[in-house]
């Protein structure tokens, strides 16, 4: 029989594996909006990071220069706006920014916001339990062989598609735990080795996403002593994330970018189960409320989030459910079955999503590189397709007028969310700056 879901429009696009845009028609004003989390539990999040941050300086002395503080740089890109407004026939009135996260310290993608965050969380509740902390201590004591010996003892365990997995797999190492990290049959061979070389046990599966998590979960559900990063329902993983939100109103103040309600902005990031575009776009609405427009995008093939919001089954459908295959070019966003926390979550501050062909990802690739000299993975560019085509659907046009945003246009900011990129080998980088698909 055939489900009452295929009968959405929507929903038969998305089977159909065209590109689309989809707008979230359960989007309220922020005013009207409920939720058991906000703002508090982000500050919280912030003055942990604060805390370990003598400790983060100590064990990666890459972020010596920021004071033990991950953070990632936020850049214009005109070229890259010209760029793509001559190649792709388009208009991208405002300015275009880039937010660094491809190029963030330890694991080099956003996931070294969540993943290290729940890591330190964990670390730290661990530690004051055991009376090897006590509060106003400072942190970078844990660094030390005893506090090491005492990590030891502990395990943490993780499912990823790769960069999760690299986040978790570096932070936990370091700190001195032991690590598994479940790999999809998505993640790259890279990323296992540089694990590996970290002291990591790095489990393969042939299946997706999903499965990876399943037994990973499974595996650390039988050892009390062990710990399981849940990517699909975790709160501290997307508060990590929605620090972001915090440290980018700075950033955005010393470029002058205004965020108010005759200067729009507009945050474009590239989804995977949702976890980081849910926190970092979390964090902004709780900021700049009816002011920012998140939207996330996704490969047609594997585009999860969107399915399951427009269908209001969240984790209760996969894309498979609806023939397509779940497998893209794009490996960080290779998920079949989306988080049901992050999508109920969202579903009232979701402006809307987009979703992408890979073949576009190595263009967008190849244009980044040559106008602006700036590395990114493909997953990581697919927010390019946000601003490229907002002007271009009628579900997006519409979305402009109904908001009242089209003669706000020129005042208007575009954040095109860079997620991974710095840690890719040469070589691999190479294969990628000459794939045409
Ligand atoms: C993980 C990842 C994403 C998406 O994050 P989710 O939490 O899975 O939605 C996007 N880009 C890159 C490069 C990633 O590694």
């Amino acid at each position: 029989m055939e489900k009452e879901y295929m009968k959405l429009p929507v929903v038969q696009e998305l089977a159909a594996a065209k590109q689309t845009a989809w707008i979230n028609p359960k989007l309220q004003p922020f005013s009207e909006v409920r939720q058991e989390i906000g703002m508090a539990e982000i500050d919280d999040a912030k003055s942990r990071l604060d805390r370990f941050a003598p400790f983060i300086r100590k064990c990666f002395p890459e972020t010596e220069k920021d004071g033990g503080i991950i953070e990632s740089a936020l850049r214009p890109i005109p070229e890259m706006q010209e760029y793509l407004e001559h190649t792709f026939h388009t208009s991208i009135p405002g300015r275009l920014l880039l937010k660094q996260d491809s190029h963030l310290a330890v694991a080099g993608s956003v996931k070294a916001r969540g993943g290290i965050y729940e890591v330190l969380k964990h670390t730290e509740d661990l530690a004051l339990q055991a009376g090897i902390l006590r509060p106003g201590d400072d942190y970078g004591k844990l660094t030390e062989p005893e506090a090491r010996e005492f990590f030891s003892q502990y395990k943490v365990q993780v499912g990823s598609t790769g960069n999760l997995g690299l986040s978790i797999g570096m932070a936990s190492a370091a700190i001195g735990y032991q690590v598994i990290v479940h790999m999809s049959a998505d993640a790259k061979q890279w990323k296992k080795d540089m694990l590996r070389s970290h002291g990591v046990t790095v489990m393969e599966y042939e299946s997706d996403y999903s499965e990876a998590v399943k037994n990973g979960r499974r595996q650390s559900d039988k050892d009390p002593k062990s710990y399981f990063i849940d990517d699909e329902n975790s709160v501290d993983l997307f508060m990590g994330y929605a620090v972001a939100a915090k440290r980018l109103k700075g950033q955005l103040e010393q470029l002058n970018v205004v965020v108010d309600e005759d200067h729009p902005l507009f945050v474009y990031i590239p989804c995977g189960v949702g976890g980081a575009p849910g926190g970092v776009s979390f964090g902004m609405k709780q900021l700049w409320k009816d002011n920012v427009h998140c939207f996330f995008v996704e490969p047609v093939q594997a585009p999860c989030m969107l399915l399951g919001m427009a269908t209001g089954l969240h984790n209760k459908i996969s894309v498979q459910d609806i023939g397509l295959t779940g497998l893209t070019h794009a490996d960080g966003l290779a998920v079949g079955r989306p988080s049901g926390f992050v999508g109920r979550v969202m579903a009232p501050l979701l402006g809307g999503e987009f979703t992408v062909d890979d073949k576009w990802l190595y263009e967008y690739m190849r244009g980044l590189l040559n106008t602006e000299g700036i590395f990114l993975e493909p997953s990581a560019c697919a927010s390019f397709e946000g601003p490229i085509q907002l002007l271009k659907y009628e579900e997006t046009k519409k979305y402009l007028k109904e908001h009242n945003l089209e003669g706000k246009l020129e005042d208007a900011a575009h954040i095109v969310w860079a997620t991974g990129g710095r840690l890719v080998p040469e070589e691999e980088r190479e294969k990628y700056k000459n794939t045409y698909l």
